[in-house]
C-alpha cells in the first residue's frame, strides 16, 4: 500500500468547507474533537482514492493565534505538516479570503486553491481572471462550486498532484524595511529550520508572535538582537510590527485584484445600496430598527398572535370554543343581555336591596347598586328566558369543549382516584397547557424574525450596532450571538465562537442570554396579559431591556481589567436584500417552534408533575397527605418557597409562588408559566385573575425584569460551561447575571413604588446606591490603557 496523502482543507468560515468536505468524502467520515479542545475534528477518506485522507480544519480568517480555531488550525498545519493544503476561497469575497491565502502560501506546504461559489460569481456577472490570479499567488487554482458539485474532484486531484511536487513559493514581498528585518531574523534565529519553513517563522517572529517565540526557545542575546531589527522597521514605517504586516498584506491583495478581478456594473447604485442608504443611516438606523421590532412584537403579541393565543388559552385549554367561531357573537350578545341576573337574583333571595358586580378581569367589586322593582322584574324575565344557569354556549353553534373539560369528563367516567385526576387536570393539563397555549404567539414571532433574518435586514443591524458598540469598546460581532439567542440561548452562546478576542468572547457568552429567547416569550406574554391588559409595549420593552442590559453590561465589564482591550475588527459582507423563499422561512419557524413543543412534552411535563406533587401534598393538622385547593399554603413547595421568598421581598414579590416559579424557571423558562398555571390557577379564580391580584403593575414588571435577566435555564448554563471551558468563569457568569437582574429589578420596584406613593426607605437607599454605581461605571470610570477607542472600523 502506498503511503497516505494528507490533504488539509483550510478556509474562512462559510467559504463552503463543510460542503466541499462532504462532497469529497461522502460517507467515509470520522468526527471527533481535536486533542484537548472542544473544536470539532473531521477527517474522511477521499472518494475513489485509496490512501488519501482529507482533514476539515476549523474555519479561520488568519493564522494569528487569537481564537481557539486559529490555534488549532495553525498547530495542525505547522506541527503535523499535511502533504498539501487545499485552500477553499469564497470567490464572492475574494479580498477577505485571500488574506488567509497569503499566509498559507508562506508555510512551505504545497497549496492548491479551490475557488468556490463560482456559480454565484457567474450569475452576478463579475469576472475573475483565474490564470492571472494563479500566477500572482504562485499556486494552482481550480474553479469549483461545492454546492453543485462541479470541479470538486478535479480540485482534489490537483491537490494530490501538488502533494508530490515542488513547494509553493510565496510571490509577494513586503516593503523594504520589513524584508530587511525578516532577512536578519532568518539569518539570526531560524536558519536551523528546514528552508521552506524559515520564511513563515521569520514573519511570525517579526510580528512578535508569543507562541512562536516560545517554541523557538531563543536566548536573551538573540531576542535583543532581533528586537532592534523590528524596532527600526517600526520606526521607519511608523506603525507596530503586526499592523505593518496586516496592512501590507491587504495592499498586496488589492494590487492583485486590480489586475484579475472585475466587478459587474460598478458605479451604479443597486436597489440594495439604495435601501441601505436609509436603513443603515447613521441617524435613522436605530430608530428604524426600534420601529420594526415594535411592529414585530405588536403583530405577534397583539395583532395576530393574541387572538390565536386567546383561543388556545380560553378555548383549547379552557372551557371550549365555537367551531369556526360561528355562534360566538350571538352567544356573547345573549350573555351580555343576561348580564348581572345571577347577582340580582341572589341578592333578592337574601332579601337585600342592593347588589354588587365583579369585574371579570380586574376582579374589582362595584359600589352597591340599588335593586328597583324594574330591575327585579327584568332579572326574573331573564331567568325565565335563559334558565337559572344562563345562556348555554352549546345552543349557539357547534360547541367544542376544551381539553381540560374533555379530560375531566373522561377521568370522571373512568372513576379515577382523586389524586390522579388532580395530577392530570391541575398538574399536567394546567401546567403543560399553559405553556402550549403560547405556541401560536411564538410561531408568529419566530416567523417574523426568520423573515427579517432571511431577507438580509438583521445583518444590517449588526452593522448599525457595530458603529455604536465600537464607541464603547465593544464589537458588533456580539450582536450575532444575540440574534441567534432570540430563538434559543444555547446556539446563541455557541455563536460567540466567531469572536476572536478571548475577553470579548467571554463577555458575550455572559451577556447573550439577556435577550428574550423563545422560552421566555410565554411568561412575558403572561405578565403582559394578566397585569398590563395585553399591551404590546411590555413585550417590546422586554426585547429592548435585554438589549440595553447587554450594552450596559458590556460597557461596565469592558472597563474592568478582566475584559479590557480593543474590540476585534468587524468584517461582514452585507448580503443584498432578497425575498426569502417561503419554505426557508417556514422551516426556520418550525424548527424553533417544534423544539419548543418537544420541550413541553418532556422536561416541562416532568417539572409540572414535580410541582404538582410538591404543591398538593404537605402537612396539615391531620398529618401528611393530599391537600385541598385552599390549603396550598401548607404544601411542601410552599415550605421550600417560603425559605427563599425573603430573598425577593425587596423586589416586591416575596410570595412563595413567585419565588418557586423563578426557581423552576432555571430548569426551563417555560416552567415559569407552567408553575404559575398550577399555583395560581387552582382556586376559584383563573390564573390571570389570581395573578392580577397577586401583583401590582410595579411588582409584575419587576418580576418580569428579574426573570428576563437572571441566569438562563440549565441547558444554556451547560452551554456557558462548555464554551467557557472553565468552572470559575461559569460561576462568575451565573453570579453576574443573577446579581445584575437583582439590582435592576430592585431599582424598578423601589422607584416604581416611589412614584406610586409608597416608599420603603431602606429599599430606596439600596436602589439609589445601585443606580449610582451603575452610573459611575457607565459615565465616570475610565477605560483602561489597553482599550483604544479609536480602533479602526473595517467595513
Ligand atoms: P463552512 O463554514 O466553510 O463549512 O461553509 P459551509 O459548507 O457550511 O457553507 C456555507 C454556505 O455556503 C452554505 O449555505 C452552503 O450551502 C453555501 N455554499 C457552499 N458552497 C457553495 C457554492 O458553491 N455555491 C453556492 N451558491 N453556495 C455554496
Ligand atoms: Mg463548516
Amino acid at each position: 500500500m502506498s503511503e497516505n496523502i494528507r490533504i488539509a482543507l483550510a478556509g474562512n468560515p462559510n467559504a463552503g468547507k463543510t460542503t466541499l468536505f462532504n462532497a469529497l468524502t461522502g460517507s467515509n467520515q470520522f468526527v471527533g474533537n481535536w486533542p484537548g479542545v472542544t473544536v470539532e475534528k473531521k477527517e474522511g477518506k477521499l472518494k475513489k482514492h485509496d490512501g488519501v485522507v482529507v482533514t476539515d480544519l476549523p474555519g479561520i480568517y488568519s493564522l494569528s493565534p487569537y481564537t481557539l480555531e486559529e490555534v488549532v488550525a495553525r498547530n495542525y498545519l505547522v506541527g503535523e505538516r499535511p502533504d498539501v493544503i487545499l485552500n477553499i476561497v469564497d470567490a464572492t469575497n475574494l479580498e477577505r479570503n485571500l488574506y488567509l491565502t497569503t499566509q498559507l502560501v508562506e508555510l512551505g506546504i504545497p497549496v492548491v486553491i479551490a475557488l468556490n461559489m463560482m456559480d454565484l460569481v457567474k450569475k452576478s456577472g463579475d469576472k475573475i481572471n483565474t490564470e492571472e490570479l494563479s500566477r500572482q499567488l504562485g499556486c494552482k487554482i481550480v474553479e469549483i462550486s461545492a454546492l453543485k458539485g462541479t470541479g470538486v474532484m478535479e480540485a482534489a486531484e490537483e491537490a494530490i498532484k501538488a502533494a508530490g511536487e515542488i513547494k509553493t513559493v510565496p510571490q509577494h514581498t513586503f516593503s523594504g524595511p520589513v524584508e530587511h528585518a525578516i532577512a536578519h531574523i532568518e539569518e539570526a534565529v531560524v536558519h536551523s529550520l528546514p528552508d521552506e519553513q524559515q520564511r513563515w517563522y521569520a514573519i511570525k517572529v517579526f510580528e512578535r508572535d508569543d507562541k512562536v517565540l516560545e517554541s523557538l526557545k531563543l536566548d536573551k542575546a538573540s531576542l535583543e538582537h532581533i528586537e532592534t531589527d523590528i524596532k527600526s522597521a517600526e520606526k521607519e514605517l511608523d506603525d507596530d510590527a503586526e499592523s505593518i504586516i496586516t496592512n501590507e498584506r491587504y495592499v498586496y491583495i488589492a494590487g492583485i485584484l486590480k489586475s484579475s478581478y472585475k466587478k459587474h456594473d460598478s458605479g451604479i447604485l443597486s436597489q440594495s445600496d439604495k435601501i441601505d442608504r436609509i436603513v443603515t443611516n447613521r441617524w435613522l438606523g436605530l430608530p428604524i430598527f426600534a420601529v420594526i421590532m415594535f411592529f414585530v412584537y405588536w403583530l405577534s403579541m397583539v395583532g395576530i398572535g393574541a387572538s390565536a393565543t386567546d383561543w388556545a388559552n380560553d378555548g383549547l385549554f379552557g372551557d371550549g370554543w365555537h367551531l369556526f367561531g360561528i355562534g360566538s357573537s350571538a352567544y356573547e350578545e345573549a350573555a351580555e343581555e343576561y348580564g348581572d341576573t345571577p347577582a340580582i337574583l341572589e341578592a333578592l333571595e337574601a332579601g337585600e336591596k342592593t347588589y354588587v358586580t365583579v369585574d371579570d378581569e380586574t376582579l374589582e367589586t362595584s359600589d352597591p347598586i340599588e335593586i328597583t322593582d324594574e330591575v327585579a322584574a327584568e332579572a326574573k324575565s331573564m331567568a325565565e328566558k335563559y334558565g337559572e344557569e344562563g345562556p348555554d354556549p352549546a345552543s349557539y353553534g357547534v360547541w367544542v369543549p376544551g381539553i381540560p373539560v374533555l379530560v375531566g369528563n373522561l377521568l370522571e367516567k373512568l372513576g379515577t382516584s382523586e389524586w390522579l385526576s388532580g395530577l392530570i387536570l391541575d398538574g399536567i393539563v394546567a401546567g403543560v397547557g399553559a405553556v402550549l397555549g403560547f405556541v401560536p404567539q411564538m410561531l408568529v414571532l419566530f416567523l417574523l424574525l426568520a423573515f427579517l433574518e432571511a431577507c438580509g435586514y438583521m445583518a444590517r443591524i449588526a452593522f448599525v450596532l457595530d458603529r455604536i458598540f465600537r464607541k464603547f469598546g465593544l464589537s458588533g460581532k456580539s450582536f450575532i450571538p444575540m440574534l441567534v439567542g432570540t430563538g434559543c440561548g444555547v446556539p446563541g452562546i455557541m455563536a460567540s465562537r466567531t469572536i476572536e478576542n478571548e475577553r470579548d468572547r467571554r463577555m458575550t457568552i455572559m451577556t447573550t442570554t439577556f435577550i428574550p429567547c423563545g422560552a421566555k416569550v410565554p411568561f412575558i406574554a403572561m405578565i403582559s396579559g394578566a397585569i398590563f391588559g395585553g399591551s404590546a409595549w411590555v413585550s417590546t420593552s422586554a426585547y429592548f431591556i435585554g438589549m440595553a442590559a447587554i450594552i450596559i453590561s458590556g460597557i461596565m465589564l469592558k472597563k474592568t481589567k478582566m475584559f479590557s482591550g480593543n474590540p476585534a475588527p468587524f468584517v461582514m459582507e452585507l448580503p443584498s436584500y432578497h425575498l426569502p423563499t417561503v419554505g426557508n422561512v417556514l422551516r426556520s419557524m418550525w424548527e424553533r417552534g417544534w423544539s419548543f413543543i418537544k420541550k413541553a412534552g418532556s422536561i416541562i411535563l416532568l417539572s409540572t408533575i414535580v410541582v404538582w406533587f410538591t404543591s398538593f401534598f404537605g402537612w396539615t393538622e391531620e398529618g401528611f397527605g393530599m391537600l385541598a385547593e385552599d390549603q396550598l399554603d401548607s404544601s411542601i413547595l410552599a415550605k421550600i418557597g417560603s425559605c427563599i421568598a425573603w430573598i425577593f421581598a425587596p423586589l416586591g414579590w416575596g410570595n412563595w409562588q413567585a419565588a418557586v416559579a423563578s426557581i423552576t424557571g432555571l430548569v426551563a423558562k417555560e416552567n415559569i408559566v407552567g408553575t404559575m398555571g398550577i399555583l395560581y390557577g387552582s382556586g376559584e379564580l383563573t390564573a390571570y385573575q389570581a395573578l392580577a391580584q397577586a401583583f401590582t403593575t410595579v411588582t409584575g414588571f419587576s418580576f418580569l425584569v428579574f426573570n428576563l435577566l437572571c441566569a438562563p435555564c440549565f441547558a444554556a448554563i451547560g452551554a456557558i460551561k462548555r464554551e467557557m471551558n472553565n468552572a470559575k468563569w461559569t460561576w462568575f457568569a451565573i453570579c453576574y447575571q443573577c446579581g445584575f437582574a437583582y439590582l435592576i429589578s430592585l431599582i424598578v420596584t423601589q422607584f416604581g413604588n416611589l412614584f406610586a406613593g409608597n416608599v420603603n426607605v431602606v429599599g430606596l437607599v439600596f436602589a439609589i446606591a445601585s443606580v449610582c454605581v451603575i452610573f459611575y461605571m457607565l459615565f465616570f470610570k475610565k477605560y483602561s490603557e489597553a482599550t483604544k477607542l479609536t480602533a479602526n472600523v473595517v467595513k
